[in-house]
């Protein structure tokens, strides 16, 4: 093995080149990248990101490394700029363009395209979310916005809001669906988080269908499809994103939402998959699941270069799904599946308290777990579900928490008393 090239130079792409070094890969590196930008963090991009900028400040990097620790450090060859227009595993190359890449394994990490609107397009002051140009542009925008509508009430979407509330803006997001986030956490939970939209001042508008934007070269509002229109100067469209793999047409590997990949990540002889634009199948729930977060394209990039490198010896990737999301002053965190028989709050009031946790069900095992402001709690239930642990145990896990929580507010009060 000779040659390991990694097209996609994000998250899964850097975590694969780092992960290769690390067990010891002393060939060829080529990390190809479509963006000019060095590999940065997309999480701040919809949050901190977002802030105004006091007159005179840096502008916000979210660069992981800089350049030497590619090619000084991991003695990686850069490509970037460069996207690269189909792969030729039968002959293993990468093609880009005119030229041509090399391989003996390849790690495919090109992630996700954000969807658009046809209505919008070359319309000012209309913007999408994934990269760091989107966000510098729409961070611009809120320099000089009065009225933002957001499409979508997804958790892009909803940071979006939640940072345009922060600078005062009066927002609106409109979404399709009669409840928001279904798919995420399910309708029920979905409803109950955005109530946070509610209480900060943000107009939500559930099962509401843009007809069209309105303005002549720039936007002047949305036309919603009852007749409503929401004026506005900056609309931001968060309505998801497609995996890249338009560049892997004709490769002859299974494109179905995603690369499709087996437990390995392994999608063609010498070909792997990771982060967001890999479906690969989860031993741990037992089917192929595409995940759109931070923590398992980390992960991927990593198992797919060590499995790339060593198939004798190549180990499944597993991963109990987690995924964060910051809105307003909460931090939203889910880990594990959102499909569910039941789900049920075992630890705190969804309308009334700050900070509450809510379980899933499936037969009679705990799948999921939703947390706002349970920061301290999540993390273990993600380590129940890893150990496939019962309903019954999930249940017995929220009333331990809610004692011990009882009982260190009643010393708490009693200390305070005393003083
Ligand atoms: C605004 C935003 C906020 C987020 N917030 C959170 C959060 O709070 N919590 C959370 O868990 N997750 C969050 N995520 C998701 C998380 O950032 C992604 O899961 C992660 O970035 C995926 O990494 P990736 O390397 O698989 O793909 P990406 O980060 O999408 O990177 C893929 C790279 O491949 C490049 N590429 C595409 N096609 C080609 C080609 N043909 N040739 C060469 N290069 C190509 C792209 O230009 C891109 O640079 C957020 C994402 C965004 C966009």
């Amino acid at each position: 093995m000779n040659d390991l090239v990694v097209v996609g130079a994000s998250l899964a792409g850097l975590r694969a080149v780092e992960a290769a070094r690390a067990a010891g890969f002393g060939g060829r590196i080529t990390l190809i990248g479509a963006e000019p930008h060095l590999p940065y963090d997309r999480p701040p991009l919809s949050k901190q990101f977002l802030d105004e900028v006091a007159a005179g400040a840096d502008e916000p990097s979210t660069v992981f490394h800089d350049e030497a620790h590619f090619v000084d450090e991991l003695g990686v060859t850069l490509r970037l700029g460069e996207a690269a227009t189909a792969l030729d595993p039968a002959g293993r190359r990468v093609i880009l363009g005119a030229d041509t890449v090399p391989y003996d394994a390849v790690v495919i990490a090109t992630g996700a395209h954000a969807r658009t609107l046809p209505a919008g397009r070359g319309l000012a002051g209309v913007h999408a979310l994934r990269t760091v140009d989107d966000a510098h542009s729409v961070r611009r925008a809120m320099d000089t916005a009065e009225r933002v509508v957001v499409i979508g009430a997804g958790f892009i979407g909803s940071e979006v809001a939640a940072s345009a509330r922060k600078r005062g803006l009066p927002v609106t997001i409109v979404e399709a669906l009669a409840t928001p986030l279904v798919r995420a956490v399910g309708p029920e939970l979905g409803l109950a988080i955005a109530q946070l939209h509610a209480k900060h001042g943000t107009d939500l508008r559930c099962g509401a269908g843009v007809e069209r934007l309105l303005g002549e070269e720039k936007v002047t509002g949305v036309r919603l499809t009852d007749g409503t229109e929401l004026p506005a100067d900056l609309v931001v469209v968060g309505v998801g994103a497609d995996p890249a793999t338009g560049w892997l047409e004709g490769a002859g590997l299974t494109l179905d939402n995603g690369v499709v990949c087996d437990e390995y990540l392994c999608a063609a002889p010498g070909v792997y998959a990771a982060g967001d634009v890999a479906r690969w199948h989860n031993p741990l729930f037992g089917r192929l699941q595409r995940l759109e977060h931070w923590t398992s394209a980390a992960g991927q990039g990593e198992a797919a270069a060590r499995n790339a490198l060593d198939p004798e010896n190549a180990k499944p990737y597993l991963t109990v799904p987690y995924f964060w999301s910051d809105w307003y002053d909460s931090k939203i965190q889910f880990v594990g599946i959102p499909d569910a028989d039941e789900t049920r709050v075992v630890d705190g009031d969804v309308t009334a308290d700050r900070r509450w946790i809510a379980l899933y069900r499936q037969g009679d095992r705990i799948v999921g777990a939703l947390a706002v402001n349970g920061q301290a709690d999540i993390m273990k239930y993600r380590r129940l579900i890893s150990e496939r642990a019962s309903w019954q145990d999930g249940l017995d896990l929220a009333e331990r928490r809610r004692r011990s929580l009882a009982a260190k507010s009643a010393e708490a009060v009693g200390s305070a008393t005393r003083s």
